[in-house]
């Protein structure tokens, strides 16, 4: 299909696809795709305006009637998988069984999601004083604004959206600028739901289109008292800020420098398999691609032969074809910055083997690469830098407790893995003193996490929690209440205080 067909199928329109002015290309060969509408940022106040409208009415709905919208919205995209995979494809450049396992994940977390709508629940608590009752309510917060990466770009929206939804909170998204059409796209499928649902408030589902500046505009308001951004650091280190400035809620998805270690005892050949997903994976731009191999010096040679043998026969080229492993980096401006990662490597020590662009056999205008294995003589101040592309630097270890040093001695904290058998090593791996990442697995890799459990990292990775387990915490206000069913009026702590 050609890209006005799989437009087509999504249900966006000739007049929706042109006469803006926010070029859309493709990174399967850099072509012009569209060029479509951007938000005015004099529009933010009224779109910002609509959101709490629709709050003042939503937040009144019963949590497992909104529930309903989401379980609609995960009908709606179940139908529509295979069209909106193909437009993540198309705009993020995902080989095909990824940007179907994307809506996949959406799908997920709807299904969560509603039945988190008939579990949202506080504790009850034992009062020091009699004829009293404590306990905790969860309340919805108002509307939450969701700022996408261009890596992840309809999954991230959902994992909010649906928790948001479920807890009371009308959103407003904002995607990357790179990935506008996946969102618009998105958006269409969510009209279906709100249209069967009948009774949702005008408003309750926004998309804003723009860059960083339509972003502070839901970024600065006090009228979004939720914030989930996700991207880079450095993007990061703007909002956080400026959110927490006027006390409101961030939840911050921020860069990864994921690491696994391989002791002795590995099964090997299944450690082979789970490093050559997790640093390919997506072209390496997963915020928890593999980044970092540290290896025992018993087996680290070994690894590295099994290794490039591995990545010498993975297909790189047009994200479309069935063959394909390793699709295209999001645009030329990301194949400059790994050539450049991998020159410093090697100007710090480093034997990089592969990473070199690719020409042949792959559509052309897109930005295709190797992927690249870089052999360090230590952790460099490149190693310890997020470069979102295939580069998987290795290093050496003697003990596991310098092994877990070298995972700890960066500034993300996301995800971490060991491949081990031994179970001493493997305890120690995920106790209070071993890694110090958000996610810790234990044979195997650090990306492809499962909706169900909470997802985010710690240090510059932001501290967020979303999706599974009790994320959806971060959506809601919590309220404590006492209640005083006696005749007296007993103080707390002993308290007298007659008049
Ligand atoms: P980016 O930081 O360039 O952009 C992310 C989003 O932030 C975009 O929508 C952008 O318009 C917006 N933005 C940028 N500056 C802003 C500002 N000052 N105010 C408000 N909004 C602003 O990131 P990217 O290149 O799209 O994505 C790649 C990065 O995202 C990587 O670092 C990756 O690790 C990270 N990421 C993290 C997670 C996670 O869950 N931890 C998931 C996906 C991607």
């Amino acid at each position: 299909m050609n890209h006005e067909d799989i437009l087509k199928a999504a249900g966006l329109t000739g007049g929706e696809l042109s006469g803006g002015t926010l070029a859309v290309h493709s990174p399967i060969d850099g072509a012009e795709i569209a060029r479509i509408r951007e938000t005015d940022p004099s529009d933010m106040p009224a779109i910002i305006a609509k959101a709490q409208d629709a709050f003042k009415a939503w937040r009144q709905m019963p949590a497992p009637r909104r529930g309903e919208l989401v379980r609609l919205l995960g009908e709606e995209l179940r139908a529509a998988k295979a069209e909106l995979g193909a437009v993540v494809t198309l705009e993020a450049g995902k080989i095909t069984s990824e940007g179907l396992g994307e809506v996949q994940e959406m799908i997920d977390i709807c299904d969560f999601a509603v039945g988190l709508s008939r579990q949202i629940y506080g504790l009850t608590i034992a009062s020091e004083r009699p004829g009293h009752r404590m306990m905790e309510t969860w309340h919805p917060m108002g509307p939450c604004a969701v700022i996408t990466a261009f890596n992840f770009p309809v999954a991230v929206w959902s994992w909010n959206t649906a928790l948001a939804l479920v807890c009371g909170d009308p959103v407003i998204w904002k995607p990357s600028e790179k990935t506008p059409l996946t969102a618009m796209a998105s958006m269409k499928i969510m009209e279906r739901a709100l249209k069967r649902f009948g009774d949702a408030p005008e408003g309750l589902v926004q998309l804003v289109i723009g860059g960083p500046a339509i972003g502070e505009a839901l970024v600065n308001s006090k009228d979004v008292p939720i914030v989930s951004a996700t991207g880079s650091t450095r993007m990061g280190s703007i909002v956080g800020p400026k959110v927490a400035g006027r006390f409101g809620k961030p939840i911050l998805e921020l860069g990864g420098n994921n690491a696994m270690i391989v002791a002795p005892s590995a099964d090997i050949d299944m450690a082979v398999r789970a490093i050559v997903f997790s640093a390919v994976g997506t072209a390496g731009q997963r915020c928890t691609t593999l980044r970092r191999l540290i290896a025992h010096n018993s087996i680290k040679d070994d690894l590295v032969a099994k290794l490039t043998k591995a990545y010498a026969s993975l297909p790189v080229g047009d994200p479309r074809k069935s063959t394909t492993l390793v699709g295209p980096l999001i645009d030329h401006a990301s194949r400059d910055r790994m050539q450049a990662a991998l020159e410093k490597a090697k100007a710090e020590g480093g034997t990089v083997h592969g990473g070199k662009v690719v020409a042949e056999g792959v559509p052309q205008g897109g930005a295709y690469v190797e992927p690249a294995i870089a052999e360090m003589p230590k952790q460099t101040d490149t190693v310890r830098t997020e470069t979102f592309a295939p580069i998987l630097y290795v290093m050496g270890y003697d003990t596991l407790e310098e092994a877990i040093a070298i995972q700890n001695d960066v500034p993300q904290g996301l995800s971490s893995c060991i491949f081990t058998l031994n179970m001493r090593e493997a305890e120690a791996f995920l106790s209070a003193a071993g890694s110090d990442c958000g996610i810790a697995n234990v044979n195997i890799g650090p990306s492809g996490a499962e909706i169900g459990g909470a997802f985010g990292g710690e240090k510059e990775t932001g501290g967020g929690r979303e999706s599974g387990s009790d994320a959806w915490k971060g959506y809601m206000r919590r309220q404590t209440n006492t209640i005083n069913y006696s005749a007296q009026l007993p103080l707390a702590q002993g308290v007298k205080f007659d008049f």
